[in-house]
């Protein structure tokens, strides 16, 4: 049994005291048993996550990292430093940075396999625009984006990757796929990751993501290929997030 994960992606928002209410908000309400749960944060705050978050049930990670060590890379932050603050996730390939970064599959794929070669869990981000779902290429889409990791990773590694289906078009709307589209690209993206390590796709995390709220997180994370939440908005406010973590328990 696959236990649930639910990630809240801050995106490009807080400020350190909105963040130490926030954070001390959520660690008040998780519960010991219940579902895993995280936080990606601005890199400059990933210290204060550190400094706040050690020693409690809620895990920290950032939302992006280079695809390389080290060097003449202005402005990119290296798996080394994230691993400095004792990050255990990174998201990569999130829809905004191949939208607004011009992040490639193939670049996602590289900084997969450097999030892995450091150590971290990598939640790479999967997800087709509206004018690729009505044009019906929403398989060949998250196909593509899916082969081009696996493809990169070992088979040993996919184990060790956390999947998030983030349907371009439910990301800020409030339009939410619905549980049962959710689950069919689930399905596909399980049965793809089986290709690679058959053993291994059973056990793989595949987040849902976009406008997940406290009142469809539980119809949503019932389906049986939806482990959990990758959460924008309603990360921001610690009752909304609780509650989706606990509607995972
Ligand atoms: P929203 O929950 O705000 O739709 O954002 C989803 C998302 O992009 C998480 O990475």
């Amino acid at each position: 049994m696959r236990r649930k994960l639910v990630v809240g992606n801050w995106k490009m928002n807080g400020s350190r005291t909105a963040n130490s209410v926030l954070l001390s908000g959520v660690v008040a309400g998780l519960t010991p048993a219940g579902a895993a749960c995280a936080v990606c944060v601005p890199a400059p705050y990933l210290a204060q996550c550190e400094a706040e978050l050690s020693g409690t049930p809620l895990a920290w990670g950032a939302q992006d990292m280079s695809a390389y060590a080290s060097g003449a890379y202005t402005g990119e932050v290296a798996a080394g430093m994230l691993l400095d603050f004792a990050c255990s996730y990174v998201i990569l390939g999130h829809s905004e940075r191949r939208a607004y970064h011009v992040e490639s599959d193939a670049l996602v794929a590289q900084k997969t396999v450097a999030a892995l070669a450091a150590g971290l869990t990598p939640i790479v981000c999967i997800g087709e625009t509206l004018a690729q779902r009505e044009a019906g290429q929403t398989e060949a889409v998250v196909g593509a984006q899916l082969g081009a990791v696996l493809d990169a990773i070992g088979a040993g590694d996919v184990a060790r990757i956390v999947l998030a289906y983030e349907p371009v078009w439910a990301i800020g709307t409030g339009k939410t796929a619905t549980p049962q589209m959710a689950q069919d690209v689930h399905l596909l993206l399980r049965a793809q990751v089986a290709t690679k390590n058959a053993a291994a796709a059973a056990g793989v995390q595949i987040l849902y993501g976009g406008s997940m709220k406290p009142d469809n997180a539980k119809e949503l994370m019932a389906m049986p290929d939806i482990d959990g939440g990758l959460i924008g908005g309603a990360a921001l406010k610690a009752a909304d997030f609780l509650a989706i973590v606990h509607a995972a328990d």
